[in-house]
């Protein structure tokens, strides 16, 4: 007999063409229906449970179906569910706005709402580029970004991507984007380690930005962990020294938050770990809790002047999505920051932080290939390699991180590698017993597919 699954199964693969997935996968690994959602766990239509340690692609912040967050939802839901935005506007817009201007980083006050992460950066480089378009330096038309970094899908967010499996073959219709070696810690090469580093790595952005910084919008980064990459963290003195390489060419700082922000890394922005103020920074993932797709470019009154002026002077920002400001979204986001702050989420999860970097070094230290284990507030990243002396990777044909990735769905875990690098980003609301269980199954399964 053919069960409800079975059915969901087919229909599935009959119609739906995954994200970031090659299809064929799905022959052998079926897709997992899931019923319903509570807290960090998920369940299927057999009840079988699964643990959502990425959060969902990183967004899920505060657990699946959080009762306040439905219910700010809920009670949207029967009073307005959207609106244009272009001269219209509505409370819990105006609501997220003001809360945020709180707790962002200094001068961040002037918020262009999008509708995905990949859009708010779009939104950032043409904001950007407009800016000094307007402000007499026509000339500068190119951005600047990290090796290994990711940004998003849409053409001109993939261009500042440096992250080959997902750009590579897109290059001849990307951007012509100048490229920075960014900071490698673990493979330093000048032998030192992030926690007590002066961030020599920045000698390659100096050289760039004397070369090409006249010819620069803006760099486009994220802040302390390059999360795509593989979670490659790296030391706040690298921010402090590229704000101040922005400033003396005047180029902007665009900080994409979207993956760091909302206390990902244990504090609320990654930028706080240095006290830098970007020009632009782009939030998304988090900002919702997970729940409906929006994002925010946030800028400064400065870049915001610039465009403010008569309008047959041609000088407005004409960007714009449909789902801009969505209310639905602006009330999830306005209960987020509530939950945030009333329930001590992040005084919590760094307490919690602690105990989970202490399990992970204590259960998968001695591995023999366990070249490094990395962490930043919840997030931790154990990367594989070949041999832990010369830290040669694995080899990536043998996808280990992809073996170990359906070992642990089998025992219901959701840990999806990026790569050969195993990590968890889970939920900030995370308990120990999950962090026992999670850290226990992701070990049995690295030794069962690597011995
Ligand atoms: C996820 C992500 C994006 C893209 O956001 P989407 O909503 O998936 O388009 C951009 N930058 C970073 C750092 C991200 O992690």
């Amino acid at each position: 007999m053919q069960t409800l699954t079975d059915k969901l199964i087919k229909k599935d693969l009959q119609h739906i063409w995954h994200p970031c997935s090659q299809m064929m996968d799905y022959e052998d690994l079926k897709p997992i229906i899931i019923k319903k959602g509570e807290g960090v766990n998920l369940y299927s239509y057999e009840d079988k449970k699964y643990i959502d340690v990425v959060s969902s692609w990183w967004c899920n912040l505060l657990g699946h179906c959080n009762k306040r967050i439905n219910n700010a939802i809920k009670e949207q839901l029967d009073t307005l569910e959207h609106v244009i935005f272009a001269n219209f506007s509505h409370i819990k817009a105006i609501e997220l706005c003001d809360e945020l201007t709180k707790v962002l980083p200094k001068g961040l006050e002037k918020f262009c709402f999008t509708d995905n992460g990949s859009s708010a950066v779009e939104a950032a480089m043409k904001m950007s580029f407009q800016y000094h378009y307007q402000t007499g330096n026509p000339q500068k038309t190119r951005f600047m970004a990290l090796t290994d970094a990711y940004h998003g899908e849409t053409i001109g967010a993939l261009s500042v991507g440096g992250v080959d499996l997902y750009s590579e073959i897109y290059k001849p219709v990307l951007l012509d984007i100048i490229r920075i070696q960014g900071p490698d810690c673990y493979r330093c090469p000048y032998g030192k380690n992030c926690q007590n580093c002066d961030a020599q790595c920045i000698e390659y952005a100096e050289k760039d930005f004397e070369k090409y910084g006249s010819q620069t919008c803006a760099i486009v980064i994220e802040p302390l962990v390059q999360a795509a990459a593989g979670m490659k963290i790296y030391s706040p003195v690298y921010l402090k020294k590229l704000r101040q390489l922005c400033d003396k060419y005047n180029v902007h700082l665009i900080a994409d938050e979207i993956a760091t922000g909302y206390g990902r890394t244990g504090k609320m922005f990654a930028c706080d770990h240095a006290d830098i103020s970007p020009d632009i920074m782009c939030l998304s993932k988090g900002l919702t809790g997970g729940y409906m797709p929006m994002a925010l470019a946030v800028t400064t009154k400065k870049i915001y002047d610039a465009f403010y002026a008569p309008y047959l002077e041609g000088k407005a920002f004409m960007h714009s999505h449909t789902y801009s400001g969505n209310p639905l979204a602006c009330a999830a986001a306005c209960e987020v920051l509530k939950i945030l702050k009333e329930e001590n989420i992040l005084e919590n999860a760094a307490k919690n932080a602690i105990y989970f970097n202490k399990i992970i070094k204590e259960k998968f230290s001695s591995h023999k290939n366990v070249g490094d284990i990395r962490s930043i507030g919840l997030i931790n990243a154990i990367e594989l390699v070949e041999d832990k002396s010369t830290k040669k990777p694995l080899d990536s044909s043998k996808r280990t991180g992809y073996q170990i990735y359906k070992e642990a769905l089998k025992k219901g875990v959701i840990l999806r590698p990026l790569g050969d690098v195993i990590y968890f980003n889970p939920p900030l609301i995370i308990q120990k017993e999950d962090m026992d269980y999670v850290t226990d199954v992701a070990f049995e399964c690295m030794v069962k597919i690597l011995g």
